[in-house]
């Protein structure tokens, strides 16, 4: 049975599959008035929720506690440096298969699964040994 979706989560949808990028219900919000599609903030937020239950839009939560959300047709996973906050998208899913294992097993429909590495950027543990050698050096 396909769903009924309304005209929000429709325009909602459809620009999150024009996106190449995951983003915040904020971002959606600013998106669809700069295409003259205004949607309320909270009907926004309602909108996502639908369009994830129905398990086509999928949910991604920084360490900021920021949820970001992308069309589940991106399996996309990232390295975020604690840091400065920058993502580093990762070419492949390392659990594809295992997915794929689950499902069957536990006969239990995937809609998406979010996977997420944290740590420290190259720039960033460039940056901390210098200031590191720096405090270290008095004059
Ligand atoms: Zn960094
Ligand atoms: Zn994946």
């Amino acid at each position: 049975m396909k769903p009924q979706r309304t005209r929000s989560q429709e325009r909602i949808f459809n620009l999150l599959k024009t996106m190449n990028r995951a983003i915040s219900a904020q971002d959606i919000y600013v998106e669809l008035r700069n295409r003259d599609q205004n949607l309320g903030l909270a009907t926004v937020y309602r909108s996502l929720d639908a369009l994830k239950l129905e398990g086509v839009v999928q949910v991604r939560t920084l360490a900021t506690g920021e949820s970001l959300y992308s069309s589940v047709l991106e399996d996309q996973h990232h390295l975020t440096c604690l840091n400065c906050g920058q993502s580093i998208p990762i070419d492949e899913c390392p659990v594809h298969q295992l997915e794929t294992e689950l499902q069957s097993y536990h006969h239990f429909k995937i809609y998406y699964h979010t996977l997420e590495f944290f740590g420290i950027c190259d720039r960033c543990a460039a940056a901390e040994e210098k200031e590191k050698a720096g405090t270290t050096k008095r004059f």
